[in-house]
């Protein structure tokens, strides 16, 4: 996950889990409906959102962490049921 020899200007966001920065379009944007944590792989959703490695290691460092509850400012607990399903599908077609 180096990224030293992006010139250009592109958008970059600190992941939850690892806590590394990589750029936007690397990371999976998270974002929280009532108590729920959903991945927003188009960015299209609405309120405040998390970028994490779209990889179960990640998201579980970012669960174990609680990571998510510090970036939405939350209490917790939140679902990330859904987020799992959808980084090990993931992480199944990217190897
Ligand atoms: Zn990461």
């Amino acid at each position: 996950m180096s990224g030293r020899t992006h010139a250009r200007a592109c958008p970059e966001r600190t992941c939850v889990g690892c806590r590394e920065r990589a750029a936007k379009s690397d990371l999976l944007r998270i974002v929280v409906v009532g108590g729920e944590c959903l991945p927003d792989p188009r960015g299209t959703l609405p309120g405040r959102g998390a970028y994490v490695h779209p990889s179960p290691a990640c998201t579980d460092l970012a669960v174990r962490r609680r990571a998510f509850l510090r970036a939405f400012r939350v209490r917790g607990p939140l679902d990330t049921a859904d987020l799992r399903r959808h980084v090990e599908r993931a992480a199944h077609v990217t190897p």
